[in-house]
């Protein structure tokens, strides 16, 4: 049974009354009538049930195109599924595809009267954008090396599945008070990005009748944003075959307690820091009284959610390729001499990581060298060492209703001019976004450019930024903290050199940014 109105919810805000009239995942029913008419007689009220088809109505809205997001839960994907996916960016969106930070992938420019045949391709391919946005589970992400990681307790990707399954299409959970981000990772460099999810399995052992067991320990309430929080840790230990049923259980505590009046508290960490972790942690064991306390965790740094470069695998004598994709943005072209090289010399299989790249994994030792060699990698590099490689940045003002400033188009050139100019040893994370919201994740960044308006000399307003310094997930986790002033576009350059040539001159050897 769903979300069940209560005395308490007098004051629902409007998304919420209108999801007791219609459910979210309706929208699949109504298309093939909708789309029928010009969409400029759609109402906007009816926007909000587009999110849960995975689709946000682009800019200028009454042109009547849109984003659309496809879920890939745990970013793997078969060389079918891949094709299918740059032939959507071929057919209907303008040629390109954008990388995000949850291992998912978008378009934009795909047209209202399109939407019918769009979903019915995604869905032969056995992809969905079900639940891509809106007030639901979201994808749910895994470490992008699971199953082939030397540095993991377990292959996650049956837990990963269970999960995105659980979930899917499942009316009892698709009236949520707002998203729901769940991470899923046994990778001890903490892949998964425990900390900014609002429910995440963290790699953990745990001796039991004798015997250490490897599973997870959990945290829970994170989330970026205008407000972000980090997650906090359950004294609870969950066993693999626990994980869906701990999903569930965190979830309906959700659904059923989280905040539905105003939607700017409405998220899992508001309710986690209302009645703290020990509460919570009482109300999920009412539901699953087994549970054994936490374990010790084996998490012991972090990656950052990225796999960039060539590295082997745990199995012996093969080897995976993680391909920079500056800014997440890819032509379709390009995304399929990346398939063409997966089917000649992988194992069907292209996956995506948290910092808008692509991996292909399988690659046998013998054919390296001939990977290498291929055409694509003087376009594309794997050979990760510049600030563009590690950089991520989000939709901004080109198609997000909520930006204040573009992103994408001065990233590139702005990180590769940096690029010019400076060589570490160390990755260093530049981040860019469009508003004070965390779609590229600004506030982990070890820089983190939040785009905003300001005043110029001559009382206009226009695109400025500040400028924020100092986030990680490592040892639990640290924001960003914000320096002083605002910068205009022209100025982003100088603000930038300076930051880094202090760094350059100031690091020890080998220190990161975030311990300099
Ligand atoms: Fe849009 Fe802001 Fe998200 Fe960027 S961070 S995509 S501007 S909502």
């Amino acid at each position: 049974m769903g979300y069940q109105i209560t005395w308490a919810d007098a004051k629902l805000n409007k998304n919420e009354l209108s999801k007791l009239k219609k459910d979210g995942l309706d929208v699949f029913q109504d298309l093939p009538e909708l789309v029928k008419k010009p969409f400029t007689e759609i109402d906007k009220s009816y926007y909000m049930y587009f999110k849960f088809a995975g689709l946000t109505v682009q800019k200028p809205q009454e042109q009547g195109n849109f984003m659309l997001r496809v879920k890939i839960p745990g970013g793997t994907i078969n060389l079918k599924q891949a094709r299918h996916l740059a032939g959507i960016a071929t057919e209907y969106g303008h040629g390109y595809l954008d990388l995000t930070t949850r291992q998912a992938v978008q378009y934009h420019w795909i047209p209202f009267a399109k939407l019918p045949e769009v979903f019915a391709g995604i869905n032969a391919v056995g992809l969905t954008t079900q639940g891509a946005e809106g007030d639901i589970t979201r994808n749910v992400i895994d470490n992008p090396l699971s199953g082939i990681d030397p540095n993991e307790l377990f292959d996650t990707r049956p837990a990963v599945q269970r999960v995105h399954h659980l979930f899917q299409g499942n009316r009892d959970y698709s009236n949520l008070p707002r998203k729901f981000k769940i991470s899923i990772n046994s990778n001890i460099y903490n892949a998964g990005n425990a900390e900014i999810n609002d429910l995440a399995f963290v790699p953990a052992t745990k001796r039991i009748n004798g015997r250490t067991v490897k599973g997870f320990n959990l945290k829970v309430g994170g989330g970026l944003g205008m407000r972000p929080y980090l997650g906090l840790g359950l004294n609870i230990f969950v066993t693999r075959s626990q994980v869906a049923a701990v999903a569930e259980a965190v979830v309906k505590l959700y659904r059923d307690n989280g905040y539905r009046r105003s939607r700017t508290k409405a998220r899992l960490k508001f309710l986690i820091q209302d009645w703290g972790v020990a509460e919570f942690e009482a109300k999920l064991r009412e539901q699953l009284p087994k549970l054994a306390t936490a374990g010790d965790s084996a998490v012991v740094g972090w990656s950052n959610g990225t796999a960039l470069g060539i590295h082997p695998q745990k199995q012996a004598g093969y080897y995976y390729v993680g391909v920079s994709v500056p800014a997440g943005r890819i032509s379709a072209a390009d995304f399929r001499a990346f398939v063409d090289l997966a089917a000649k010399y992988g194992r069907d299989e292209l996956r995506f990581d948290h910092g808008q790249n692509l991996l292909i994994p399988w690659i046998a030792a013998a054919d390296l060298a001939a990977v290498k060699a291929a055409p694509i990698f003087n376009k594309f590099s794997y050979q990760p060492h510049n600030l563009v490689d590690f950089g991520t940045t989000c939709t901004g003002a080109e198609y997000c209703n909520l930006a204040y400033t573009h992103t994408k188009e001065i990233f590139t050139p702005l990180l590769a001019q940096l690029d010019q100019k400076f060589s570490f040893s160390q990755p260093v994370h530049i981040t860019l976004t469009g508003c004070g919201n965390g779609c590229a994740h600004r506030s982990i960044a070890d820089i983190g450019i939040e785009g905003l308006t300001a005043k110029t000399k001559d009382g206009q307003r226009a695109e400025a930024f500040k400028i924020a310094v100092g986030g990680s997930l490592l040892d639990g986790g640290h924001f960003t903290e914000v320096l002083k002033g605002k910068l205009f576009t022209t100025q982003l350059y100088g603000a930038l050199a300076a930051l880094l040539a202090d760094y350059q001159t100031q690091q020890l050897p080998d220190e990161t940014y975030y311990a300099y």
